[in-house]
């Protein structure tokens, strides 16, 4: 499935995953945000040679919102904008693992430029909020005149229950407080699209990782282990944590709690 539609003047490409969640780009007046992955790479570049953009905004460096920004790079005269602390794995060809080579597809090195704290598409400028915890170098993109928000992976679910090993909780939770202090209505998240009432879903999903620290540090003043505090709240193991060798685990969760609290 690869589908494009509009919402709110953002035109969306959702494409499918298999087993996994969609994966979306955008297009917004004349700038492009993030640009799939490479694994689709057939049909992400047809539609991107009839698209009207200028610009290109990666939210982060991750494969799956990098992978035909080398294609741009070669092919269209256009220029690419990065945190410049995501400039340097960039320089690198598919530095990540196998699985996610099989899922993805390799995204060959490329070259973006630094993003600063604003980014100019053709009649709106974008405030540039640096928002690690998924990722060092992730962004997000707001428009104070629509309470547009380009979310990246900030929000993804509503209910966190796998992370990367290389994520934190606890900067999650202080990247979306840094994004709740500004009013915003519609969010476009590359992973559930669309979604209309974006500051009050993004308010619920702090609500439930503060929950989550909760119980994780009362249980862990209890005396329980990493491994039993994981096992009481999360309960199964999700098959992405097989697949990738435990780089996806709910245990994460609880040690990137648990370390921010002993820090
Ligand atoms: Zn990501």
């Amino acid at each position: 499935m690869f589908e494009v539609y509009e919402r709110e003047h953002v035109t969306c490409v959702e494409i499918e995953v298999p087993n996994l969640p969609n994966l979306f780009f955008f297009v917004t007046d004349g700038m492009l945000v993030d640009t799939g992955a490479q694994k689709f790479e057939a049909k992400i570049i047809s539609y991107l040679k009839e698209a009207s953009f200028d610009v290109v905004a990666l939210t982060h460096s991750h494969e799956d919102h990098s992978g035909t920004a080398p294609w741009i790079q070669e092919n269209l005269n256009i220029p690419i904008y990065l945190s410049p602390l995501g400039i340097d794995i960039c320089s690198q060809l598919a530095p990540y693992p196998k699985y996610r080579r099989e899922i993805w597809g390799i995204r060959k090195e490329f070259a973006p430029l630094p993003i600063s704290d604003r980014i100019q598409s053709r009649k709106r400028q974008w405030k540039v909020m640096h928002t690690p915890g998924h990722a060092d170098d992730h962004i997000a993109l707001l428009d104070d005149d629509t309470g547009t928000l380009f979310s990246g992976d900030l929000f993804v679910s509503p209910k966190t229950k796998v992370i990367m090993k290389s994520e934190s909780i606890p900067q999650i939770i202080d990247s979306i407080r840094t994004v709740l202090t500004h009013d915003f209505g519609s969010m476009f998240c590359c992973h559930a699209g669309y979604i209309q009432d974006g500051k009050g879903r993004m308010k619920r999903k702090l609500e439930y990782l503060e929950n989550l620290c909760g119980e994780v540090k009362h249980l862990e003043q209890n005396g329980l282990s990493v491994e039993e505090i994981d096992q009481k709240i999360f309960r199964k193991k999700y098959p992405i944590t097989f697949v990738s060798e435990g780089e996806w685990d709910s245990l994460h969760i609880i040690t990137s709690i648990i370390g921010a609290e002993n820090r």
